[in-house]
């Protein structure tokens, strides 16, 4: 049976959890508002992957079709050492263990706009908005928007991502949730002009890497710039001069692209500098107030899965609110269901780690030796990871 009956849901952040929470609610009848902070949803970016159970969830979307044609296609990642002389290079099939031909990748906006598509005109979106407060009254929540308007919703879903607002005003702040895993960067678009194109290159010192991104050979290039640092560089996110100033001291050497990389990420109009973190939460909902996505289970770059793991659990939680007439019941059986899947995929971050920024000289050269024979890097627990759930059907309630 379907409860959907006339439930209002506020769901806040329109990314990847947000949109694909919204398709759902509103395929079962739910009345959904979506309340984004940015003017618009936001396109372009770093290319993502979709995977596994995942990429059932974009079939059931229908989304396979469009997001086969914003597919990127990178044929090889190369790895070069300090001096820019190369290691070696795999498809990133073998980087991953990912499935050739059946795998996604496509830019992170695509991937937005494709969810934002099917949604828009049929549900509820305030742009340039932003929950100020929640008040969960135990028969609804009342909520004040940074605008000025104040709504009663049945249900508010933070999809609102690693920095979630919905998380700091219903379950605390981030502190208490978040686990830093030792890293910061700084990710920016580049000029082409290095002949590179369908690729990636992965520079390395022990603990630092310098990344090089590129679909198309006319389009901007990713740069990333990861680093170790034992402690959250806080200081830094209060100013982005800072940011900078960090950035370019940790990167000093005159070899390979790197001052090219360094004066890029300084004129950046488009910088974006943070810590590499996760989230892990004892319960991802309180009361009337549920987290989805990477506000509840962020599992950062470094795992590769974190808008797979987004689309997963957007379903499920709609999927489940359908299915129980109370919310407490459907909040509890998607924890039930996803939360497993999520910390499966959470726990790829470390191997990630390893591949892409080897934490001393020994893990490099012992990273730098398996390349040497490249059959793969990908370990088995990484495709098991990807596949690790089995989707509910949800098709009775619609
Ligand atoms: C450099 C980088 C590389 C990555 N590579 C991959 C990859 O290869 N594969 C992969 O699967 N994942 C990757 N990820 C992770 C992936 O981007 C995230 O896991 C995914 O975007 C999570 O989606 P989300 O919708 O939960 O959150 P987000 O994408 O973070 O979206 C949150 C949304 O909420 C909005 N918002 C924030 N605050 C508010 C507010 N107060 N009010 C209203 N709206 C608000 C934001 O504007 C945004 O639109 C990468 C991430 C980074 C940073």
């Amino acid at each position: 049976m379907n409860h959907s009956t006339h439930r209002k849901v506020l769901i806040s952040g329109a990314s990847i959890a947000g949109p694909s929470l919204a398709y759902w609610l509103n395929r079962y009848g739910f009345e959904v508002t979506v309340v984004e902070k940015a003017s618009t949803i936001r396109g372009g970016g770093y290319s993502i992957d979709i995977r596994g159970t995942a990429r059932d969830v974009a079939d059931r979307m229908g989304l396979l079709p469009r997001l086969r044609k914003a597919h990127v296609g990178t044929n090889k990642v190369s790895f070069v050492d300090v001096g820019g002389k190369p290691v070696g290079s795999l498809s990133p099939e073998a980087l991953t263990g990912s499935e050739a031909g059946l795998d996604l990748e496509v830019r992170r906006g695509d991937l937005a706009e494709a969810l934002y598509e099917p949604v828009r005109g049929q549900v509820e979106f305030m742009f340039n908005d932003s929950i100020a407060t929640l008040d969960d009254r135990g028969d609804r929540v009342e909520v004040t928007f940074d605008s000025g308007a104040h709504r009663a919703f049945d249900l508010v879903i933070g999809a609102d991502g690693l920095h979630s607002n919905t998380r700091r005003l219903v379950f605390g702040p981030e502190e208490r949730f978040h686990r830093y895993l030792g890293h910061a960067f700084a990710g920016f678009t580049l000029e082409n002009d290095l002949g590179l194109a369908h690729e990636g290159v992965i520079w390395n010192t022990p603990g630092r890497a310098a990344v090089l991104y590129a679909h198309e050979p006319h389009d901007p290039v990713y740069g990333f710039l990861v680093f170790g640092q034992d402690e959250p560089p806080f200081d830094a996110f209060r100013d982005p001069g800072a940011q900078r100033d960090l950035v370019a001291a940790t990167f000093p050497e005159r070899a390979w692209h790197i001052p090219r990389l360094v004066a890029a990420m300084r004129e950046a109009d488009d910088l974006f500098f943070d810590i590499v973190s996760q989230i892990h939460m004892p319960t991802w909902a309180r009361g009337r107030v549920a987290l989805v996505g990477d506000a509840a289970h962020a599992t950062s770059f470094l795992s590769g899965q974190g808008s797979s793991v987004a689309l997963v659990s957007a379903y499920i939680l709609a999927g489940e609110l359908a299915t129980h007439a109370d919310h407490a019941d459907a909040f509890a059986a998607y924890e039930r269901t996803a939360r497993s899947f999520a910390e499966q995929n959470q726990a790829l971050a470390t191997s990630g780690g390893t591949v892409m920024v080897p934490g001393t000289r020994d893990m490099l050269d012992a990273r730098n030796e398996a390349l040497r024979n490249p059959a793969t890097l990908a370990e088995p627990e990484f495709s098991a990871a990807y596949t690790g759930l089995i989707l509910p059907d949800y098709s009775h309630v619609e």
